[in-house]
């Protein structure tokens, strides 16, 4: 090791699912939404006034803030807006979990949270989840540093009710819990009623599924104005101008057309209760998903032979290898109905 090497920040990052360039594929990978983005958002796009493009965007995003805070019946201070909820997530570490305590989340989970607390020097205990791959709520009762899990959780797609929720949250009132809600939207029961009592709860939130605007990078938390404000001053302190005009601009048109986003909602659901069906058929077995995304496992077909030949057939699934409990296991995405016609044609032949 070189002599300055010693003083790196060294890290192992986060490895996002694969994004192919190619265009003949089904990407049923990274739990994006098969559905165009809301109508308004195109129209603003193709009449936007590039010349204010020139200038810094608000740094507040107030627009957008003032569209999400309407929409959930909040007010402007009591949301953060950022570059996806990868940003926000990250602010909220950073601003909340500096206790020196170690912080909880489950083991099987979103693999950015262990990156996150690396990155930031966070002490942290995985709780394994339980036979049923359910997050055991006993384990959150001990002392700890902060709270993280994404509800429903992610690989799994399995939705804690909200009575579950709150007993956690209304255990740990000392530290600050955060509930990443990315897949609410698919049928989970939001914590949002919780946060008119407890004033240590942050939501998550992202327009890059249910709202169909990855890559847009849009997403935000909830919380109270006081804690809200913690993590603005974080924020500022990094970076004042993270949400450029073009993403602000979109992300109003995104979350006002609540017409169209219960309509691209609901056939994803009604796709994923199709191919729940399908799946067991076919022999598959299956965690009760309220995600846009089934996590698979076959008792005669391993993962790692499924994996590559569907990828053959150009479509592409996920699969994580470790931890060991679910290698055997892929998370496939909801994808429209056609798609999803295409993925059984080829599990139909394959398994037979
Ligand atoms: C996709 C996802 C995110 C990140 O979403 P972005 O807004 O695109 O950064 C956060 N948490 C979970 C659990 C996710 O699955």
């Amino acid at each position: 090791m070189k002599a300055w090497e010693k003083n790196i920040r060294s890290v192992i990052p986060y490895v996002p699912g694969e994004q192919p360039q190619q265009s003949e594929i089904i990407k049923l990978n990274t739990n994006e939404n098969p559905y165009p983005p809301a109508p308004g958002v195109v129209e603003a796009l193709r009449s936007m006034d590039v010349d204010l493009l020139r200038r810094y965007p608000d740094p507040s995003a107030h627009d957008l803030v003032k569209a999400i805070a309407e929409y959930h019946g909040l007010q402007t201070d009591q949301v953060f807006v950022g570059v996806g909820s990868d940003d926000v997530l990250a602010m909220a570490f950073l601003t909340c979990f500096n206790s020196g305590k170690p912080i909880l989340f489950p083991d099987i989970t979103y693999s950015f949270y262990d990156v996150w607390a690396n990155l930031f020097r966070i002490p942290y205990d995985k709780q394994p989840l339980d036979e049923d791959f359910l997050i055991r709520s006993k384990d959150y009762q001990k002392e700890n540093g902060g709270i993280i899990f994404p509800n429903p959780n992610a690989p799994t797609g399995i939705a804690k009710p909200l009575d579950e929720i709150e007993e956690i949250v209304s255990q740990n009132q000392n530290v600050i819990v955060i509930i990443d809600e990315a897949y609410i939207d698919f049928g989970g029961e939001s914590a949002l009623p919780l946060l008119a009592k407890y004033d240590h709860l942050l939501i998550a939130r992202t327009f890059s599924k249910s709202r169909s605007l990855a890559g847009m990078r849009i997403g935000y938390l909830l919380g109270n104005p006081e804690l809200i404000g913690y993590i603005h001053n974080c924020k500022y302190s990094f970076n004042s101008y993270t949400m450029n005009q073009t993403a602000i601009d979109l992300g109003i048109e995104a979350i006002r057309d609540d017409a169209y986003f219960l309509a691209c909602t609901q056939k994803i659901i009604e796709t994923r209760e199709w191919a729940k069906e399908q799946f067991r058929s076919l022999g598959f077995e299956f965690l009760d998903s309220k995600a846009n995304f089934l996590f698979v496992t076959h008792p005669n077909h391993s993962a790692e032979d499924i994996f590559p030949a569907l990828k053959k057939e150009g479509i592409f699934v996920r699969h994580f290898k470790n931890p060991k409990r679910i290698r055997n296991y892929l998370r496939i995405s909801i994808g429209t109905r056609d798609e999803m016609e295409t993925l059984f044609a080829f599990f139909k032949r394959f398994i037979s």
